[in-house]
C-alpha cells in the first residue's frame, strides 16, 4: 500500500490545536506563516511519499551488512540520504548562521513524523544528524561550529550519538570509555560503544560521533563525564574528510525490525577526538541531543502509527469477510463492530499522540521565540510525555493493525508486520520508557508541580469555556483533569522516590490520556461540535479517556506491595 502524508491534519493541528499562530506571531517565526507551512509540508509530503516510502520494505528485505570493516547500506538507500539532505530536511530547524533554514521545531516534528512514516530506519540517519547539530550549536567552540555545523547541516556528513556500553545502559554513569589530553587540546578517547545507531555506512563522506568518556582523574557517576566530537575522518585544513582515525565498527546487530539501520558496535583506540562544553559536563550537552532525539523519537512511533493506520484503512474497505449487523456500510470488514473499534481507536490514538508531540514542540519554539522560562518548563515536561505516548501509541496502533489483517497481519507481505517489529525499540532506545515516567515523577516535577498544574488550570479552563458547544465531551474531560491534579498533588507528598516510581508509568499515561482529550476537545470545538472531528472525540472520550481512572490508581499505588513479594517468591522458588 502507498503511504499518503496527512498533510490537511498537519495543518489542521497547526490552526485549531497546538497554537502554532503563536509560535509564528513571534519575529523570529514570522516567515512561517500558514501559505508557507503549507508549502513546506507538501514538499516534504512528495518526498516521503514518492522516494522515501518506497525504500521502507527494501531495508527490511536487504539490511545493512558489514563487509571488510565498513558498512554497506540497503540498496537505494544512499539515494534516498541524498535527496532528504539536497531539500535541506536535515537542517530544518538549524541555524541559518550556518546554512539551517531556521524553521520552527513543530515544522521539523512534523516532517520528521512523515519520514517516520516512510521509512524509520532511513530516517534515523538525518534524526541523528539533528540532535547532534543542536547539541553543538548550544554547547561546542566557535571553531567546531565553523567546521562541522556546515557539513551536518548539508548532509554531506552524518552524527551519531555514543553513550551505551555493555555495563553502561541505562546508568549512562557506568561508562568507562576514556579520554586523555594529547596536550595540544585535542584528546584520544578509547573505549567500546554498542548499539550505536548510523555507526557506520556509506551515505555521506563522513561520520562525526559524540562519545561521551572520562578524562583521567574525573569523579565518579554522570559528573565526570564529558562529551567528545570523534570524526570517522579527521577533517583537512581545507574542511575536507582526511585521514582515517582510529576508530571501527567491531560488528552490526541482528535485530527484531528496523533492518535498514545499522546498528553498530563501534571501537575507539586511542581516536582523535576534541572537548565539546565544558570537562565533566558531558551529560548536560549531551542531554540537549537526547531531548532532541526523545521528541524525534515519539514522532517515530507516531509515524509508524500512521502508517499502519492508513494500510489497516485499505485492507478493512476491501476485505469481504462475514455479514454485517450493521445497516449500512461497505460490505467489507470495516462494517464489523470490532473492526471498526479497532480503527476508531488506532485513529483517535494516532491524534492524541501527534498533538501532544505538536504541543511539546510548539513550547519548544515558544522558549526560543520569547526566552520566556515557563514555556522551557512546558517543554521539558512535556518531552517525556511526547516520548512515552508517541511510541507507545506506535506499538498499539502497529499492533491493532496486524489484528485488522487477520492472517494475512502475520504474513509479511502485507507490511503489517514490518510496522509491529520496527516500531519496537522506540520503546527502547533514547532512554527507555521507563526511565521517561521516572524522569517526569522526579525531575519534572521538582518545580513543586508548577509546569504540570499550569498546563492543568490551561485545560480546566477551555473545558469550562468549550461547555457550550461541546457539552458532552467537556464533563468527563474536566472530572480526568480533577483527578490528574489529585494524583499529581500525591506524587509530590511522597518523599520515597521509589513510591513515585512504581506509578511513574501510569502517572505519564493518564496524563498523556488528559492531553490528549484537550486536544480532542479543541478539534470538536473548532467544527462547534459537529462533525466528524467531534464524533471521534466522543470515541476516544468514552472509550479512551476512561483509562485515566485505573491509571491513576494505580499511579497512587506506592511501590510497598512490589516489594512485599521478594524476588524469590516472585521467581516462584
Ligand atoms: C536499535 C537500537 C539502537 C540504539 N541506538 C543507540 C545509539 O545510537 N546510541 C546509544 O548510545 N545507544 C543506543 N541504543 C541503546 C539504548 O539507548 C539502550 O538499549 C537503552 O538505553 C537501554 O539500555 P540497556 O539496553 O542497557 O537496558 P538496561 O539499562 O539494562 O534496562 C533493562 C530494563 O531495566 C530497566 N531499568 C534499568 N535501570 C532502571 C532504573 N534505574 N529504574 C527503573 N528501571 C530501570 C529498563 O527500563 C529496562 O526495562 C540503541 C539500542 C537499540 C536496541
Amino acid at each position: 500500500m502507498s503511504y499518503r502524508a496527512p498533510v490537511a491534519e498537519y495543518q489542521f493541528m497547526f490552526d485549531h490545536v497546538v497554537g502554532f499562530d503563536e509560535v509564528t506571531a513571534h519575529a523570529l517565526f514570522e516567515d512561517t506563516g500558514s501559505e508557507m507551512a503549507a508549502a513546506i509540508l507538501g514538499e516534504a509530503a512528495r518526498l516521503c511519499e514518492e522516494k522515501i516510502a518506497p525504500l521502507n520494505r527494501k531495508g527490511d528485505l536487504t539490511p545493512a551488512r558489514l563487509e571488510n570493516g565498513i558498512v554497506r547500506t540497503t540498496p537505494g538507500f544512499a539515494e534516498g540520504f541524498k535527496a532528504i539532505a539536497s531539500g535541506g530536511w536535515v537542517g530544518m530547524s538549524a541555524s541559518a548562521e550556518h546554512g539551517g533554514m531556521g524553521l520552527p521545531m513543530t515544522m521539523t516534528t512534523a516532517v520528521n513524523e512523515m519520514m517516520s512514516s516512510a521509512c524509520m530506519a532511513l530516517q534515523l540517519a538525518p534524526l541523528m544528524s539533528q540532535g547532534q547539530i543542536e547539541a553543538l550549536e548550544h554547547h561546542a567552540s566557535d571553531e567546531i561550529k565553523a567546521l562541522y555545523l556546515p557539513k551536518l547541516i548539508s548532509g554531506e556528513w552524518t552524527g551519531t550519538m555514543n553513550l551505551t556500553e555493555p555495563q553502561a545502559g541505562s546508568d549512562v554513569g557506568a561508562l568507562t570509555s576514556k579520554a586523555e589530553p594529547n596536550g595540544d587540546g585535542t584528546y584520544s578517547v578509547s573505549g567500546q560503544k554498542i548499539y550505536i545507531t548510523w555507526g557506520d555506512h556509506d551515505v555521506a563522506d563522513n561520520i562525526c560521533h559524540l562519545v561521551l568518556a572520562r578524562l583521567p582523574g574525573s569523579v565518579s557517576g554522570t559528573k565526570g563525564i564529558s562529551l567528545f566530537l570523534v570524526p570517522k575522518f579527521i577533517p583537512t585544513e581545507a574542511g575536507k574528510a582526511g585521514v582515517g582515525n582510529t576508530l571501527k565498527v567491531v560488528s552490526l546487530e541482528h535485530k527484531l525490525g528496523l533492518h535498514g539501520s545499522p546498528t553498530a558496535v563501534m571501537q575507539y583506540e586511542g581516536a582523535k577526538g576534541w572537548l565539546v562544553g565544558e570537562e565533566g559536563g558531558g551529560m548536560r550537552a549531551m542531554f540537549t541531543m537526547m531531548n532532541n532525539a526523545r521528541l524525534g523519537v515519539g514522532g517515530q512511533g507516531i509515524g509508524i502509527a500512521e502508517a499502519a493506520l492508513q494500510q489497516a484503512m485499505t485492507y478493512a474497505s476491501e476485505r469481504k469477510q462475514g455479514r454485517s449487523l450493521s445497516e449500512v456500510g461497505r460490505g467489507t470488514i470495516i462494517d464489523h463492530a470490532d473492526v471498526r473499534r479497532m480503527l476508531s481507536v488506532m485513529k483517535a490514538d494516532v491524534f492524541a499522540a501527534r498533538s501532544i508531540a505538536l504541543m511539546c514542540a510548539v513550547a519548544i519554539d515558544l522558549e526560543k521565540a520569547t526566552g520566556d522560562a515557563a514555556w522551557g518548563a512546558r517543554a521539558a515536561l512535556l518531552t517525556p510525555i511526547a516520548k512515552t505516548f508517541g511510541t507507545e501509541t506506535g506499538m498499539r496502533v502497529a499492533e491493532m493493525g496486524v489484528q485488522v489483517h487477520g492472517g494475512m497481519g502475520f504474513i509479511e507481505e502485507t507490511g503489517a508486520a514490518q510496522f509491529y517489529r520496527d516500531v519496537r525499540v522506540t520503546a527502547i532506545y533514547e532512554g527507555t520508557n521507563g526511565i521517561q515516567g521516572m524522569d517526569l515523577v522526579a525531575r519534572k516535577l521538582m518545580d513543586g508541580g508548577d509546569a504540570a498544574f499550569a498546563l492543568l488550570d490551561e485545560i480546566a479552563e477551555f473545558t469550562e469555556s468549550a461547555r457550550h458547544a461541546c457539552p458532552t465531551l467537556g464533563s468527563p474531560l474536566w472530572e480526568a483533569v480533577e483527578a490528574l491534579r489529585e494524583a499529581t498533588e500525591w506524587m509530590l507528598e511522597q518523599s520515597e522516590l521509589n513510591a513515585r516510581f512504581a506509578g511513574a508509568h501510569a502517572y505519564l499515561t493518564a496524563f498523556a490520556r488528559v492531553i490528549g482529550g484537550y486536544a480532542h476537545l479543541r478539534a470538536a470545538s473548532a467544527e462547534n461540535g459537529i462533525g466528524p472531528r467531534t464524533k471521534l472525540a466522543n470515541i476516544y472520550m468514552s472509550r479512551l479517556l476512561p483509562e485515566h481512572i485505573s491509571l491513576l490508581a494505580e499511579a497512587q499505588v506506592g511501590d510497598k506491595d512490589l516489594f512485599a513479594l521478594s524476588a524469590d517468591e516472585l521467581a516462584g522458588v
